[in-house]
């Protein structure tokens, strides 16, 4: 039975920064993922934007771990070799009362130490956001604030792991875990494992995994949110992250100048039964695209690329009822839930700002299971610095020239939207795609205007030669999303 110093169960984007930090110590470590990939789950859909921290109550762990978080985003993505586009955020009334809310925002960010931000006129807000409403009445300007991809993020932190003496196990869901006097038994399709200690970031099933072991003490309510993606003909509409603050709420609608030039717009927040439900809602959508349209009047509909909807784990204490069943006690819990049970660290529930505290909450778990099972020695070789990926796009002519006489592959396009080339594409299978969405996730082939139209056969085929698997095997993403289905 093979062991493992640590555990970590869920490969989004906490599990992925959990490992690496682990790798900071001399121990061995695994990240356990029940998919085919890294980073599928909510690190997969959400507004990817980094949060300054004035929008949070003072003196909390989420708060602490976004303000360190994005102001140290930055260096984090250069060592990671990630795209960060730090264009800063601007929040937005419409009228006395929303200015109220943003000035007791203000007043809260200078508490919570948020550096730079500044209260903008009507007029200063229109000089940086040319195409905004001219009903706009007030702005809230924080410079430490901007956007990355969050699963190119997550699946650096994971390469950086992997380099650093990792190992990641995927298709492998651990479906049972039996406490022993040395640690852990992780019972999975794949076999068992021991692992002294555990760190579960299984994302919207962290509860369920938390409670192999533990009596129920927080749980998830999963909640929907509706995105749509604009093409990239719309990107010089929205040159900031820009929050919409309604009225008294945290806030409204969020749209962000992504890192590839789209415009993301969400979320408008519904119901959702079950966690797994992640379908768009004509409801939703409708709500998004008339919001986003009274804040940039000129934005069209008809640029809009994709829609998604992203699922929120709200966490909420449970209490058994007279029939023995775990209701809700109480309020939806507002801070970081991280439940400490010794050896067994849990985050359960991490939603907004999860993405700009991922390494926050990566090396506070790290640090105290490495505490908690007396490995703290220091691993000399550890090196965070991954390099980043060559970009055909993205560099000059010259380079391109010297690449392709170099390997033949870099001259053959594959997505004609995103200029991303076969030699790119193979890089990403090698890296461990297995899907379509594992590629795009990993090149953009497939992001761009046509969604995949053009290039998607073309990657299924290098997908099936590089896997030595059948084109009919090859998905787009999730469990029974096959694209061909006969010859
Ligand atoms: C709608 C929405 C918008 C957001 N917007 C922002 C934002 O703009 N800025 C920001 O900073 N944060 C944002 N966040 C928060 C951020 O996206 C999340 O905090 C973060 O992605 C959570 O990552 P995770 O690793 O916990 O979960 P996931 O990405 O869901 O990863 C959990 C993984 O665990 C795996 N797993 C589950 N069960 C098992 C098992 N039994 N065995 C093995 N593996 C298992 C799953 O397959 C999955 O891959 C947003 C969140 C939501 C929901």
């Amino acid at each position: 039975m093979k062991h493992f110093d640590v555990a970590v169960i869920g490969g989004g984007i906490l599990g992925c920064f959990a490992g690496r930090s682990l790798l900071r110590y001399d121990l061995t470590a695994a990240i356990f993922e029940a998919r085919e990939d890294l980073c599928t789950g909510v690190t997969r859909a959400n507004t990817a934007a980094i949060y300054a921290g004035y929008d949070m109550k003072p003196g909390t762990l989420k708060t602490r771990l976004c303000v360190e978080g994005s102001r140290n985003f930055e260096k984090l993505c250069t060592e990671l070799g990630v795209r960060y586009k730090r264009c800063g955020s601007i929040m937005v009334c419409f009228g006395e009362s929303g200015a109220k809310v943003l000035e007791k925002k203000y007043r809260r960010g200078i508490e919570n130490g948020v550096e730079g931000m500044k209260l903008l006129s009507k007029e200063e807000v229109h000089a940086l956001e040319p195409a905004i409403s001219p009903d706009i009445y007030m702005g809230l300007y924080a410079p430490y604030s901007g956007t990355a991809d969050p699963w190119e993020l997550g699946l650096a932190a994971a390469e950086n792991f992997l380099a650093n003496g990792g190992e990641i196990l995927k298709n492998c869901p651990v479906t049972a875990i039996e406490k022993n006097t040395d640690g852990y038994r992780l019972i999975t399709p794949n076999g068992e494992f021991t692992a002294r200690a555990v760190i579960n970031c299984a994302g919207l099933f962290a509860d369920e995994v938390r409670e192999m072991t533990n009596p129920p003490q927080v749980r998830i309510f999963p909640e929907k949110c509706d995105y749509v993606v604009l093409d990239t003909t719309q990107s010089n509409l929205v040159n900031h992250v820009i929050f919409f603050e309604p009225e008294e709420k945290e806030k409204g609608l969020t749209l962000v100048p992504t890192v590839d030039g789209n415009i993301l717009i969400g979320g408008s927040t519904v119901s959702a039964s079950d966690k797994a439900e992640n379908l768009t809602t004509v409801e939703g959508l409708e709500k998004v695209i008339t919001q986003a349209k009274e804040i940039f009047p000129a934005l069209s509909a008809e640029s809009i690329i994709r829609s998604f909807a992203a699922i929120r784990p709200n966490p909420w204490a449970v209490i058994a009822d007279e029939k023995g069943e775990f209701i809700k006690d109480g309020g939806s819990i507002n801070d970081f839930t991280v439940l400490d049970d010794g050896d067994f660290i849990s985050f359960i529930g991490i939603k907004t700002p999860g993405l700009t505290c991922a390494e926050g909450l990566g090396r506070l778990a790290a640090d105290k299971i490495a505490a908690a099972i007396g490995k703290t020695a220091p691993n000399a070789d550890f090196d965070p610095v991954r390099p980043p990926e060559t970009r055909f796009a993205n560099i000059s002519r010259e380079e391109q020239a010297k690449l392709i006489a170099a390997d033949s592959a870099w001259g053959r396009m594959v997505c004609h939207c995103r200029h991303v080339t076969e030699a790119e594409v193979i890089a990403a299978i090698r890296a461990g795609a297995v899907t379509l969405d594992g590629v795009k996730r990993r090149t953009g082939a497939g992001m761009g205007r046509c969604q995949g139209a053009g290039c998607s056969m073309k990657i299924i085929q290098l997908l099936s030669q590089q896997l030595g698997i059948p084109a009919s095997e090859i998905k787009k993403d999730s469990h029974g999303s096959k694209m061909i289905f006969k010859r």
